[in-house]
Protein backbone atom coordinates (compact mmCIF):
# COMPACT_ATOMS: atom_id res chain seq x y z
CA UNK A 1 0.00 0.00 0.00
CA UNK A 2 0.87 3.56 -1.03
CA UNK A 3 2.86 5.63 2.23
CA UNK A 4 0.66 8.37 3.45
CA UNK A 5 2.26 11.60 4.61
CA UNK A 6 1.14 12.27 7.84
CA UNK A 7 -0.11 15.75 9.48
CA UNK A 8 1.16 16.25 12.95
CA UNK A 9 -1.63 17.58 15.04
CA UNK A 10 -1.27 18.85 18.60
CA UNK A 11 1.80 16.24 18.83
CA UNK A 12 0.17 13.01 17.01
CA UNK A 13 1.00 12.05 13.25
CA UNK A 14 -1.98 11.49 11.83
CA UNK A 15 -3.95 10.60 8.89
CA UNK A 16 -6.00 12.94 6.80
CA UNK A 17 -9.61 13.08 6.15
CA UNK A 18 -9.03 14.40 3.42
CA UNK A 19 -10.40 12.79 -0.35
CA UNK A 20 -7.66 14.78 -2.48
CA UNK A 21 -4.20 13.83 -2.73
CA UNK A 22 -1.50 14.13 -4.44
CA UNK A 23 1.33 11.30 -5.53
CA UNK A 24 4.83 11.99 -3.92
CA UNK A 25 7.04 10.85 -7.40
CA UNK A 26 10.74 10.43 -7.01
CA UNK A 27 11.82 12.45 -10.37
CA UNK A 28 14.47 10.31 -11.87
CA UNK A 29 11.75 7.26 -12.14
CA UNK A 30 8.63 8.31 -11.46
CA UNK A 31 7.72 6.09 -9.40
CA UNK A 32 5.46 6.57 -6.19
CA UNK A 33 6.85 7.57 -2.82
CA UNK A 34 3.90 8.50 -1.21
CA UNK A 35 0.57 10.18 -1.12
CA UNK A 36 0.67 13.70 0.25
CA UNK A 37 -2.96 14.94 1.04
CA UNK A 38 -4.66 18.38 0.94
CA UNK A 39 -5.24 18.85 4.28
CA UNK A 40 -9.13 19.60 5.15
CA UNK A 41 -10.06 23.16 6.40
CA UNK A 42 -11.32 21.56 8.96
CA UNK A 43 -7.84 20.10 10.28
CA UNK A 44 -6.47 23.65 9.35
CA UNK A 45 -8.61 25.16 12.00
CA UNK A 46 -7.05 22.22 14.28
CA UNK A 47 -3.71 22.77 13.85
CA UNK A 48 -4.14 26.04 14.64
CA UNK A 49 -6.20 26.37 17.71
CA UNK A 50 -3.61 23.29 18.57
CA UNK A 51 -1.03 25.81 18.09
CA UNK A 52 -2.50 28.57 19.69
CA UNK A 53 -3.35 26.85 23.11
CA UNK A 54 0.31 25.42 23.20
CA UNK A 55 1.63 28.97 23.06
CA UNK A 56 0.15 29.66 26.05
CA UNK A 57 3.00 27.47 27.72
CA UNK A 58 5.82 27.46 25.25
CA UNK A 59 5.82 30.76 25.82
CA UNK A 60 6.68 30.64 29.48
CA UNK A 61 9.03 27.87 29.50
CA UNK A 62 12.24 29.21 30.55
CA UNK A 63 14.80 30.63 28.01
CA UNK A 64 17.72 28.36 28.68
CA UNK A 65 15.25 25.78 28.45
CA UNK A 66 14.30 26.45 25.03
CA UNK A 67 18.48 26.23 24.52
CA UNK A 68 18.92 22.89 25.49
CA UNK A 69 15.77 21.78 23.37
CA UNK A 70 17.98 22.95 20.64
CA UNK A 71 20.86 21.73 21.48
CA UNK A 72 19.86 18.35 21.55
CA UNK A 73 18.21 18.75 18.54
CA UNK A 74 21.20 19.44 16.77
CA UNK A 75 22.73 16.25 18.12
CA UNK A 76 19.92 14.31 16.80
CA UNK A 77 20.04 15.95 13.36
CA UNK A 78 23.89 14.94 13.03
CA UNK A 79 23.19 11.67 13.76
CA UNK A 80 20.59 11.29 11.40
CA UNK A 81 21.95 13.63 8.72
CA UNK A 82 22.45 10.84 5.92
CA UNK A 83 19.58 9.85 6.59
CA UNK A 84 17.67 12.58 6.16
CA UNK A 85 19.71 13.55 3.19
CA UNK A 86 18.56 9.62 1.56
CA UNK A 87 14.67 10.96 2.44
CA UNK A 88 15.54 13.92 0.63
CA UNK A 89 17.22 12.91 -2.40
CA UNK A 90 14.90 10.24 -3.44
CA UNK A 91 11.95 13.27 -3.52
CA UNK A 92 13.64 16.02 -4.80
CA UNK A 93 16.22 14.18 -6.35
CA UNK A 94 19.69 15.96 -5.60
CA UNK A 95 22.47 13.80 -5.69
CA UNK A 96 23.96 12.91 -2.51
CA UNK A 97 26.40 15.53 -1.57
CA UNK A 98 24.10 18.30 -2.49
CA UNK A 99 21.61 16.31 -0.43
CA UNK A 100 23.91 16.43 2.74
CA UNK A 101 24.56 19.93 2.65
CA UNK A 102 21.12 20.83 2.53
CA UNK A 103 20.79 18.85 5.68
CA UNK A 104 23.85 20.65 7.26
CA UNK A 105 22.92 23.97 6.40
CA UNK A 106 20.00 23.85 7.85
CA UNK A 107 21.80 21.97 11.11
CA UNK A 108 23.55 25.54 11.07
CA UNK A 109 20.76 27.33 11.84
CA UNK A 110 19.37 25.07 14.75
CA UNK A 111 23.13 25.96 16.36
CA UNK A 112 22.60 29.43 15.64
CA UNK A 113 19.35 29.22 17.85
CA UNK A 114 20.82 27.24 20.74
CA UNK A 115 22.33 30.55 21.19
CA UNK A 116 18.54 31.97 21.53
CA UNK A 117 19.16 33.50 25.46
CA UNK A 118 22.05 36.31 24.32
CA UNK A 119 19.80 36.67 20.83
CA UNK A 120 16.82 37.75 22.64
CA UNK A 121 18.59 39.74 25.16
CA UNK A 122 17.37 43.68 25.37
CA UNK A 123 18.56 46.80 26.12
CA UNK A 124 18.15 48.78 29.55
CA UNK A 125 19.72 52.47 30.35
CA UNK A 126 19.42 53.52 33.60
CA UNK A 127 18.36 57.21 35.06
CA UNK A 128 16.67 58.14 31.76
CA UNK A 129 14.98 60.50 34.47
CA UNK A 130 15.29 61.18 37.88
CA UNK A 131 15.69 57.86 39.12
CA UNK A 132 13.43 56.39 35.95
CA UNK A 133 15.18 53.45 33.75
CA UNK A 134 14.06 52.29 30.49
CA UNK A 135 14.88 48.80 29.71
CA UNK A 136 13.42 46.92 26.23
CA UNK A 137 12.70 42.69 26.25
CA UNK A 138 11.40 41.05 23.88
CA UNK A 139 8.79 38.91 23.36
CA UNK A 140 7.34 35.96 20.95
CA UNK A 141 4.48 37.23 18.62
CA UNK A 142 2.26 33.64 19.09
CA UNK A 143 0.80 31.09 16.33
CA UNK A 144 3.34 31.42 13.26
CA UNK A 145 3.27 30.12 9.61
CA UNK A 146 6.03 28.91 7.77
CA UNK A 147 5.41 27.84 3.89
CA UNK A 148 8.36 26.23 2.15
CA UNK A 149 9.50 25.56 -1.49
CA UNK A 150 10.59 21.90 -2.96
CA UNK A 151 14.28 22.72 -3.52
CA UNK A 152 15.64 22.41 -0.16
CA UNK A 153 13.48 19.69 1.62
CA UNK A 154 15.64 20.27 5.09
CA UNK A 155 17.53 23.73 5.04
CA UNK A 156 14.25 25.66 4.82
CA UNK A 157 11.99 24.03 6.80
CA UNK A 158 15.17 24.21 9.19
CA UNK A 159 15.48 28.14 8.43
CA UNK A 160 11.69 28.56 9.98
CA UNK A 161 10.66 26.33 12.78
CA UNK A 162 13.84 26.72 15.05
CA UNK A 163 14.25 30.28 15.34
CA UNK A 164 10.53 30.53 15.74
CA UNK A 165 10.04 28.04 18.89
CA UNK A 166 13.04 29.18 20.12
CA UNK A 167 11.98 32.40 20.55
CA UNK A 168 8.99 31.14 22.40
CA UNK A 169 6.12 30.84 19.11
CA UNK A 170 4.56 27.98 17.68
CA UNK A 171 4.47 27.56 13.98
CA UNK A 172 2.38 25.77 11.81
CA UNK A 173 4.80 24.27 9.10
CA UNK A 174 3.62 23.80 5.23
CA UNK A 175 6.03 22.20 3.80
CA UNK A 176 6.19 22.43 -0.29
CA UNK A 177 3.81 19.16 -1.40
CA UNK A 178 6.21 17.81 -3.83
CA UNK A 179 8.73 17.30 -1.49
CA UNK A 180 7.15 16.45 2.31
CA UNK A 181 8.93 13.33 3.38
CA UNK A 182 12.27 14.56 4.94
CA UNK A 183 9.98 17.32 6.92
CA UNK A 184 8.19 14.68 8.20
CA UNK A 185 11.50 13.14 9.78
CA UNK A 186 12.46 16.03 10.73
CA UNK A 187 9.96 16.86 12.90
CA UNK A 188 9.77 13.55 14.06
CA UNK A 189 13.31 14.13 15.78
CA UNK A 190 12.12 17.33 16.68
CA UNK A 191 9.70 15.74 18.89
CA UNK A 192 11.96 12.81 20.13
CA UNK A 193 14.77 15.73 21.07
CA UNK A 194 11.78 16.49 23.63
CA UNK A 195 9.87 19.61 21.96
CA UNK A 196 6.39 19.83 23.23
CA UNK A 197 3.29 18.60 21.95
CA UNK A 198 1.68 21.28 19.55
CA UNK A 199 4.51 23.97 18.96
CA UNK A 200 5.36 22.91 15.67
CA UNK A 201 2.14 21.44 13.68
CA UNK A 202 2.40 20.21 10.27
CA UNK A 203 -0.35 20.98 7.11
CA UNK A 204 0.55 19.86 3.86
CA UNK A 205 -1.66 21.13 0.55
CA UNK A 206 -1.56 24.07 -1.69
CA UNK A 207 -3.51 27.64 -2.48
CA UNK A 208 -6.15 26.30 -0.20
CA UNK A 209 -4.27 25.43 2.60
CA UNK A 210 -1.70 28.58 2.58
CA UNK A 211 -4.36 31.06 1.96
CA UNK A 212 -6.53 29.55 5.11
CA UNK A 213 -3.93 29.25 7.41
CA UNK A 214 -2.27 33.42 6.33
CA UNK A 215 -5.99 34.68 6.41
CA UNK A 216 -6.95 32.79 9.91
CA UNK A 217 -6.71 35.12 12.15
CA UNK A 218 -4.31 33.72 15.24
CA UNK A 219 -2.05 33.34 12.68
CA UNK A 220 -0.16 36.38 12.95
CA UNK A 221 3.22 35.88 11.15
CA UNK A 222 3.97 34.62 8.05
CA UNK A 223 7.60 33.28 6.48
CA UNK A 224 7.45 31.98 2.85
CA UNK A 225 9.88 31.07 0.26
CA UNK A 226 8.90 30.09 -3.06
CA UNK A 227 8.61 32.03 -6.55
CA UNK A 228 7.88 35.68 -6.93
CA UNK A 229 4.23 35.43 -8.05
CA UNK A 230 3.13 33.30 -4.71
CA UNK A 231 5.41 35.50 -2.42
CA UNK A 232 3.33 38.63 -4.27
CA UNK A 233 0.24 37.05 -3.52
CA UNK A 234 1.53 35.51 0.44
CA UNK A 235 3.04 38.93 1.12
CA UNK A 236 0.30 41.09 -0.20
CA UNK A 237 -2.97 38.53 1.61
CA UNK A 238 -0.87 39.11 5.05
CA UNK A 239 0.10 43.04 5.00
CA UNK A 240 -3.33 43.27 3.53
CA UNK A 241 -4.42 42.32 6.73
CA UNK A 242 -1.80 44.17 8.86
CA UNK A 243 0.52 41.08 9.99
CA UNK A 244 3.83 40.49 9.46
CA UNK A 245 5.12 38.72 6.28
CA UNK A 246 8.85 38.12 5.14
CA UNK A 247 8.53 36.50 1.43
CA UNK A 248 11.82 35.25 -0.39
CA UNK A 249 11.21 34.93 -4.06
CA UNK A 250 12.96 33.84 -7.01
CA UNK A 251 16.14 34.94 -8.78
CA UNK A 252 18.22 35.53 -11.54
CA UNK A 253 21.95 36.02 -10.20
CA UNK A 254 25.29 37.32 -12.59
CA UNK A 255 28.49 36.61 -12.26
CA UNK A 256 30.90 39.25 -13.53
CA UNK A 257 34.05 37.78 -15.32
CA UNK A 258 36.52 40.26 -15.71
CA UNK A 259 40.08 40.08 -17.50
CA UNK A 260 42.03 39.78 -14.47
CA UNK A 261 40.65 36.87 -13.04
CA UNK A 262 42.52 33.42 -13.05
CA UNK A 263 40.67 31.35 -15.65
CA UNK A 264 40.81 28.16 -14.11
CA UNK A 265 39.38 29.55 -11.11
CA UNK A 266 36.50 30.99 -12.72
CA UNK A 267 35.67 27.69 -14.75
CA UNK A 268 36.10 25.62 -11.52
CA UNK A 269 33.33 27.99 -9.70
CA UNK A 270 31.42 28.12 -12.79
CA UNK A 271 30.45 24.68 -13.45
CA UNK A 272 29.34 24.25 -9.88
CA UNK A 273 27.52 26.87 -10.16
CA UNK A 274 25.67 27.60 -13.03
CA UNK A 275 24.34 23.52 -13.36
CA UNK A 276 25.02 22.18 -10.04
CA UNK A 277 21.63 20.98 -8.43
CA UNK A 278 20.40 20.95 -12.09
CA UNK A 279 20.36 25.03 -11.41
CA UNK A 280 17.45 24.37 -9.30
CA UNK A 281 18.92 27.06 -6.46
CA UNK A 282 18.18 30.32 -5.61
CA UNK A 283 21.41 31.82 -5.62
CA UNK A 284 22.60 29.92 -8.79
CA UNK A 285 24.57 31.46 -11.32
CA UNK A 286 22.46 31.81 -14.19
CA UNK A 287 23.99 35.07 -15.85
CA UNK A 288 27.48 35.00 -16.95
CA UNK A 289 28.83 38.30 -17.64
CA UNK A 290 31.70 38.06 -19.56
CA UNK A 291 33.69 41.54 -19.48
CA UNK A 292 35.96 42.36 -22.24
CA UNK A 293 37.92 39.43 -24.29
CA UNK A 294 36.95 37.04 -21.53
CA UNK A 295 34.18 35.87 -23.83
CA UNK A 296 36.75 33.78 -25.58
CA UNK A 297 36.35 31.52 -22.10
CA UNK A 298 32.81 30.66 -22.81
CA UNK A 299 34.50 28.49 -25.41
CA UNK A 300 36.54 26.37 -22.36
CA UNK A 301 32.84 26.26 -20.30
CA UNK A 302 31.22 24.75 -23.23
CA UNK A 303 33.34 21.80 -23.09
CA UNK A 304 33.42 21.30 -19.51
CA UNK A 305 29.35 21.69 -19.48
CA UNK A 306 29.73 18.81 -22.71
CA UNK A 307 31.51 16.82 -20.22
CA UNK A 308 28.92 15.99 -17.26
CA UNK A 309 25.79 14.81 -16.95
CA UNK A 310 22.86 14.31 -14.44
CA UNK A 311 22.09 11.29 -12.86
CA UNK A 312 20.43 9.60 -9.71
CA UNK A 313 21.30 10.84 -6.53
CA UNK A 314 23.41 8.20 -5.45
CA UNK A 315 25.09 7.95 -9.00
CA UNK A 316 28.70 9.05 -8.04
CA UNK A 317 29.17 10.13 -11.34
CA UNK A 318 25.86 12.25 -11.79
CA UNK A 319 26.91 16.02 -11.72
CA UNK A 320 23.40 16.54 -10.86
CA UNK A 321 20.16 15.01 -10.78
CA UNK A 322 16.62 15.48 -12.38
CA UNK A 323 14.21 18.53 -12.37
CA UNK A 324 11.64 17.95 -9.68
CA UNK A 325 8.74 17.59 -12.49
CA UNK A 326 7.82 16.77 -15.89
CA UNK A 327 6.05 20.24 -15.87
CA UNK A 328 9.31 21.56 -14.98
CA UNK A 329 11.45 19.60 -17.47
CA UNK A 330 8.89 21.23 -20.02
CA UNK A 331 8.62 24.61 -18.62
CA UNK A 332 12.61 24.70 -18.87
CA UNK A 333 12.70 23.00 -22.62
CA UNK A 334 10.62 25.52 -23.88
CA UNK A 335 12.49 28.41 -22.27
CA UNK A 336 15.85 26.75 -24.18
CA UNK A 337 13.62 26.64 -27.62
CA UNK A 338 12.68 30.59 -26.51
CA UNK A 339 16.24 31.44 -26.33
CA UNK A 340 16.85 29.52 -30.29
CA UNK A 341 14.12 31.32 -31.51
CA UNK A 342 15.07 34.56 -30.17
CA UNK A 343 18.49 34.69 -31.61
CA UNK A 344 21.01 33.35 -29.14
CA UNK A 345 23.46 31.22 -29.79
CA UNK A 346 22.56 27.81 -28.18
CA UNK A 347 25.98 26.12 -27.44
CA UNK A 348 25.54 23.21 -25.34
CA UNK A 349 21.74 22.09 -25.74
CA UNK A 350 20.65 20.17 -22.98
CA UNK A 351 16.94 19.15 -24.53
CA UNK A 352 16.34 14.93 -25.21
CA UNK A 353 19.35 13.96 -22.68
CA UNK A 354 19.22 10.84 -21.87
CA UNK A 355 20.06 8.76 -18.73
CA UNK A 356 20.65 4.83 -19.12
CA UNK A 357 18.53 2.98 -17.08
CA UNK A 358 16.14 6.08 -15.97
CA UNK A 359 14.05 7.03 -19.57
CA UNK A 360 11.40 8.17 -17.38
CA UNK A 361 13.64 10.85 -15.35
CA UNK A 362 13.00 14.60 -15.89
CA UNK A 363 16.21 14.57 -17.16
CA UNK A 364 17.68 18.03 -18.93
CA UNK A 365 21.36 18.20 -19.31
CA UNK A 366 23.97 21.33 -19.19
CA UNK A 367 22.92 23.91 -21.64
CA UNK A 368 25.03 26.64 -22.53
CA UNK A 369 23.91 30.69 -24.33
CA UNK A 370 25.93 33.01 -26.15
CA UNK A 371 24.70 36.06 -27.77
CA UNK A 372 22.24 36.62 -25.49
CA UNK A 373 20.87 40.27 -25.32
CA UNK A 374 18.28 41.58 -22.48
CA UNK A 375 15.30 41.44 -24.38
CA UNK A 376 15.27 37.40 -24.25
CA UNK A 377 12.99 35.98 -22.33
CA UNK A 378 15.82 33.19 -21.29
CA UNK A 379 17.46 36.54 -19.72
CA UNK A 380 14.42 37.91 -18.09
CA UNK A 381 12.46 34.65 -16.52
CA UNK A 382 13.75 32.95 -14.20
CA UNK A 383 14.72 29.41 -15.12
CA UNK A 384 15.43 27.56 -12.63
CA UNK A 385 17.47 24.42 -14.47
CA UNK A 386 20.45 24.08 -15.94
CA UNK A 387 20.97 27.00 -18.17
CA UNK A 388 22.94 29.68 -17.84
CA UNK A 389 23.44 32.92 -20.33
CA UNK A 390 26.50 34.45 -21.33
CA UNK A 391 26.69 38.44 -21.88
CA UNK A 392 29.98 40.48 -23.10
CA UNK A 393 30.12 43.52 -22.28
CA UNK A 394 33.11 46.53 -22.35
CA UNK A 395 33.93 47.16 -18.61
CA UNK A 396 32.60 47.14 -15.28
CA UNK A 397 30.78 50.12 -15.58
CA UNK A 398 28.30 48.41 -18.00
CA UNK A 399 28.99 44.90 -15.92
CA UNK A 400 27.03 47.32 -13.07
CA UNK A 401 24.88 48.77 -15.18
CA UNK A 402 23.34 45.21 -15.82
CA UNK A 403 23.31 43.74 -13.00
CA UNK A 404 21.58 46.88 -11.17
CA UNK A 405 19.11 47.29 -13.65
CA UNK A 406 18.18 43.69 -12.93
CA UNK A 407 14.59 43.66 -11.24
CA UNK A 408 16.30 40.38 -9.01
CA UNK A 409 18.98 41.35 -6.01
CA UNK A 410 19.00 37.82 -4.34
CA UNK A 411 22.92 36.90 -4.91
CA UNK A 412 25.88 38.37 -7.59
CA UNK A 413 29.30 37.65 -7.85
CA UNK A 414 32.63 39.13 -9.39
CA UNK A 415 35.69 37.29 -9.99
CA UNK A 416 38.53 39.39 -10.22
CA UNK A 417 41.91 39.98 -8.82
CA UNK A 418 42.02 43.63 -8.52
CA UNK A 419 41.21 44.94 -5.21
CA UNK A 420 39.68 48.24 -6.68
CA UNK A 421 36.86 46.29 -8.56
CA UNK A 422 36.24 44.06 -6.12
CA UNK A 423 35.47 47.00 -3.64
CA UNK A 424 34.00 48.90 -5.96
CA UNK A 425 31.34 46.47 -6.96
CA UNK A 426 30.43 45.65 -3.76
CA UNK A 427 29.95 48.78 -3.45
CA UNK A 428 27.63 49.68 -6.53
CA UNK A 429 25.69 46.68 -6.54
CA UNK A 430 22.16 46.90 -6.00
CA UNK A 431 22.45 42.91 -4.83
CA UNK A 432 21.92 41.86 -1.40
CA UNK A 433 24.38 38.41 -1.28
CA UNK A 434 27.78 39.73 -2.72
CA UNK A 435 30.81 37.19 -3.76
CA UNK A 436 33.70 38.18 -4.43
CA UNK A 437 35.81 35.12 -6.24
CA UNK A 438 33.13 33.13 -4.16
CA UNK A 439 30.15 32.06 -7.07
CA UNK A 440 27.41 31.71 -4.10
CA UNK A 441 28.07 33.56 -1.41
CA UNK A 442 25.41 32.49 0.98
CA UNK A 443 25.98 33.62 4.47
CA UNK A 444 26.12 31.79 7.97
CA UNK A 445 23.05 31.98 10.07
CA UNK A 446 25.22 34.64 12.33
CA UNK A 447 24.35 36.67 9.50
CA UNK A 448 21.44 37.43 7.50
CA UNK A 449 19.60 36.00 4.01
CA UNK A 450 19.69 39.27 2.40
CA UNK A 451 18.07 39.29 -1.10
CA UNK A 452 17.42 42.93 -2.10
CA UNK A 453 14.76 44.02 -4.97
CA UNK A 454 12.60 41.34 -6.65
CA UNK A 455 13.82 38.81 -4.53
CA UNK A 456 12.93 39.33 -0.89
CA UNK A 457 9.77 40.86 0.14
CA UNK A 458 9.23 42.49 3.81
CA UNK A 459 11.18 44.74 5.73
CA UNK A 460 13.37 41.79 8.23
CA UNK A 461 15.04 38.96 6.78
CA UNK A 462 14.09 35.66 7.90
CA UNK A 463 17.25 33.88 8.41
CA UNK A 464 19.40 34.09 10.78
CA UNK A 465 20.44 36.37 13.09
CA UNK A 466 17.93 39.03 12.20
CA UNK A 467 14.92 36.29 12.40
CA UNK A 468 14.77 36.75 15.90
CA UNK A 469 13.83 40.60 15.09
CA UNK A 470 10.98 39.08 13.12
CA UNK A 471 9.46 36.32 15.74
CA UNK A 472 9.38 39.18 18.22
CA UNK A 473 8.32 42.14 18.99
CA UNK A 474 10.37 44.24 21.20
CA UNK A 475 8.55 45.82 24.84
CA UNK A 476 10.12 48.82 26.25
CA UNK A 477 9.27 49.56 29.48
CA UNK A 478 9.52 52.68 31.71
CA UNK A 479 10.17 52.09 35.22
CA UNK A 480 10.24 54.43 38.16
CA UNK A 481 12.27 53.45 41.25
CA UNK A 482 11.45 56.92 43.38
CA UNK A 483 10.12 55.49 47.10
CA UNK A 484 7.46 58.48 46.77
CA UNK A 485 7.13 61.05 44.15
CA UNK A 486 8.45 64.11 45.81
CA UNK A 487 11.82 63.26 46.45
CA UNK A 488 12.20 64.26 42.15
CA UNK A 489 10.58 65.97 39.54
CA UNK A 490 8.71 63.76 37.18
CA UNK A 491 9.90 62.27 33.68
CA UNK A 492 8.11 64.92 31.58
CA UNK A 493 9.76 67.40 33.53
CA UNK A 494 13.61 65.52 33.32
CA UNK A 495 13.09 65.15 29.86
CA UNK A 496 12.44 69.02 28.72
P1 LIG B 1 6.31 27.81 -5.30
O1 LIG B 1 6.12 29.27 -5.17
O2 LIG B 1 5.64 27.10 -6.40
O3 LIG B 1 5.84 27.06 -3.95
C1 LIG B 1 6.29 27.48 -2.69
C2 LIG B 1 5.23 27.12 -1.65
O4 LIG B 1 4.05 27.87 -1.89
C3 LIG B 1 4.84 25.65 -1.64
O5 LIG B 1 4.70 25.22 -0.31
C4 LIG B 1 3.51 25.64 -2.37
O6 LIG B 1 2.63 24.63 -1.93
C5 LIG B 1 2.92 26.99 -2.03
N1 LIG B 1 2.07 27.52 -3.09
C6 LIG B 1 2.15 27.25 -4.42
N2 LIG B 1 1.25 27.97 -5.09
C7 LIG B 1 0.58 28.70 -4.18
C8 LIG B 1 -0.48 29.66 -4.27
N3 LIG B 1 -1.02 30.01 -5.45
N4 LIG B 1 -0.92 30.24 -3.14
C9 LIG B 1 -0.37 29.92 -1.96
N5 LIG B 1 0.64 29.02 -1.81
C10 LIG B 1 1.10 28.42 -2.91
O7 LIG B 1 7.90 27.58 -5.33
P2 LIG B 1 8.71 26.25 -5.64
O8 LIG B 1 8.60 25.95 -7.09
O9 LIG B 1 8.39 25.21 -4.65
O10 LIG B 1 10.21 26.75 -5.32
C11 LIG B 1 11.06 27.35 -6.28
C12 LIG B 1 11.07 28.85 -6.12
O11 LIG B 1 11.51 29.19 -4.81
C13 LIG B 1 12.06 29.52 -7.07
O12 LIG B 1 11.45 30.69 -7.61
C14 LIG B 1 13.23 29.90 -6.16
O13 LIG B 1 14.00 30.99 -6.60
C15 LIG B 1 12.51 30.21 -4.89
N6 LIG B 1 13.42 30.14 -3.74
C16 LIG B 1 13.85 31.31 -3.19
C17 LIG B 1 14.74 31.28 -2.13
C18 LIG B 1 15.24 32.56 -1.51
O14 LIG B 1 15.83 32.50 -0.46
N7 LIG B 1 15.02 33.71 -2.13
C19 LIG B 1 15.19 30.06 -1.62
C20 LIG B 1 14.73 28.88 -2.22
C21 LIG B 1 13.83 28.93 -3.28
Amino acid sequence: MTQQVPLLINGEFVASESDQRQAVLNPATQSILAEVPYATSDEVDRAVSGAKAAFAEWRNVPVPERARLMLRYQHLLKAHQKEIAEILAEDNGKNFEDAMGDVWRGIEVVEHACNIPSLLMGETVENVANQVDTYSVTQPLGVTLGITPFNFPAMIPLWMYPLATACGNTMILKPSEQVPLATVRLLELFQEAGAPKGIVQMIHGGKDQVDQLMNHPDVLATSFVGSVPVAKHVYQTTTHQLKRAQCFAGAKNHMVVMPDADKDTVMNALVGATVGAAGQRCMAISVIVFVGDTIAWADELADRLRSIRPGIWNDPDAAFGPLISLAAKSRVESLIASGIEQGANCRVDGRNCKVDGYPDGNWVGPTLFTDVTTDMDIYKEEIFGPVVSCLNVASLDEALELVNNSPYGNGTSIFTSSGINARRYQHEVSVGQVGINIPIPVPLPFFSFTGWKGSFMGDLHAYGKQAVRFYTETKTVTSSWKSSPSQGPNMSIALK
